[in-house]
């Protein structure tokens, strides 16, 4: 019998099905048990609606080997997040409770519950849906109806395996906690059949839970003081421009940017090589042409909005290019909301004129820069 293969893998299916969970439902706050090589963790930790990521395993040993895929690297400081991450691994077992995993949006087990034997099983189900009660859960396990496909020897997928349910012992299963928790279950799966099989399922099959009501401050209060049980292996945050002095770094990098443009193109205009069509011109048409073409140095028509900015002009021996017309480059308005904050923020980095309104570009610099350039 040929083995069945997935086109893509099943586990990248299963990670796909929660992804796909995640585009829909936006949970904010997102805990993985069981994360095993935390491969889940690592494709979701820069979705746009998490803020919260959490995994648990029992497996101490494999959490500190793989979880360095879970830090910021240097290059996140230099383009840090728009929203805020924090990614943290816990050492424990889904049998017990811990208040760290309080208030989740989401939690999800995936292939976790048939690797339980029956006691850790029933204490489970009572610490996920009574005791966490996150807003939602997906489980998902092998349907061993789907093994007929898989071998032609009766035995379970993998040997840690303490059982392997039908889609009727799931459900049934599934169900129970439902009612007895309050929640909504749905039922799907992944990896399917050839069309030609029988009707076997899904090779993994997966309950959707949904929570149907919302628990009281009080009741919540009670369960936050419960004693910790985890053993915290990684937390870290990533930069993210809700920290001031990475939003900074950001408004910075993305005016000045501008701003450089800006006066090299002023600058190139005001200067232009001499050559037929400029060499008879006077320096006060010069500066004309310098000033009605110093818009070519934004990047979109939308940013420009000629006649709604300002163009930067020469004072005394130094270019200026107005912040009113950094803020109206999109991402500069957005980051900051108002000129002020813009202004607040480049005080201090950066040479601006007496009054705070422009950056200044003073000429002899760029004069000194040619001059160093030719003696080159
Ligand atoms: N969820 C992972 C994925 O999809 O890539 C794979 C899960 S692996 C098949 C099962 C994991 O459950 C193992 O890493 C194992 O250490 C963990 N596990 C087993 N019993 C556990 C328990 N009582 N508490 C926490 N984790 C447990």
């Amino acid at each position: 019998m040929d083995p069945i293969r997935f086109t893509p893998p099943l586990y990248e299916q299963r990670y796909e099905f929660v992804k796909a969970y995640i585009n829909i439902h936006k949970p904010k706050k997102v805990a993985d048990l069981g994360c095993s090589e935390c491969s889940l963790l690592h494709k979701l930790k820069f979705w746009d609606c998490i803020e919260e990521l959490v995994g648990v395993d029992i497996d101490e040993e494999i959490l500190r080997r793989k979880g360095y895929t879970l830090m910021p690297l240097p290059f996140h400081y230099l383009d840090p997040l728009e929203s805020p991450l924090s990614v943290t691994l816990y050492h424990g077992s889904v049998a017990e409770k811990d208040p760290a995993l309080l208030g989740f949006d989401l939690i999800t087990c995936i292939e976790l519950i048939e690797h339980l034997e029956t006691k850790d099983l029933e204490q489970f189900q009572d610490v996920l849906f009574g005791f966490l009660a996150p807003k939602a859960a997906v489980i998902s396990t092998p349907n061993v109806e789907f093994n007929v496909l898989l071998s032609e020897k009766a035995c379970f997928r993998h040997p840690d395996h303490k059982f392997e349910w039908s889609r009727k012992e799931f459900q049934s299963w599934a169900m129970n906690i439902a009612r007895q928790y309050n929640y909504t279950v749905e039922f799907t799966g992944v990896g399917e059949a050839e069309p030609k099989s029988k009707d076997v399922g899904y090779c993994s099959q997966i309950g959707i839970f949904t929570k149907n009501y919302n628990e009281s401050e009080e009741s919540f209060n009670i369960k936050k003081s419960h004693t910790s049980v985890y053993k915290r292996i990684l937390h870290v945050e990533y930069p993210s421009i809700q920290e001031e002095k990475y939003l900074r770094k950001v408004v910075l990098k993305n005016a000045l940017l501008h701003a450089d443009r800006l006066k090299t193109n002023f600058l190139q205009n005001l200067y232009p090589e001499e050559d037929e069509e400029n060499v008879n011109m006077a320096d006060c048409e010069k500066k004309t042409c310098a000033v009605s073409r110093w818009i070519s140095g934004f990047q979109t028509p939308i940013e420009a909005e000629e006649g709604k900015v300002k163009p930067p002009f020469l004072e005394g021996d130094a270019i200026h290019v107005p912040l009113e017309t950094l803020f109206a480059v999109p991402k500069v308005k957005k980051l900051c909301g108002s000129l002020d904050v813009l202004q607040q923020m480049m005080n201090g980095e950066i040479l601006l004129s007496s009054d705070g309104s422009a950056v200044v570009y003073p000429l002899h610099v760029e004069h000194d820069l040619d001059s160093e350039m030719s003696d080159a």
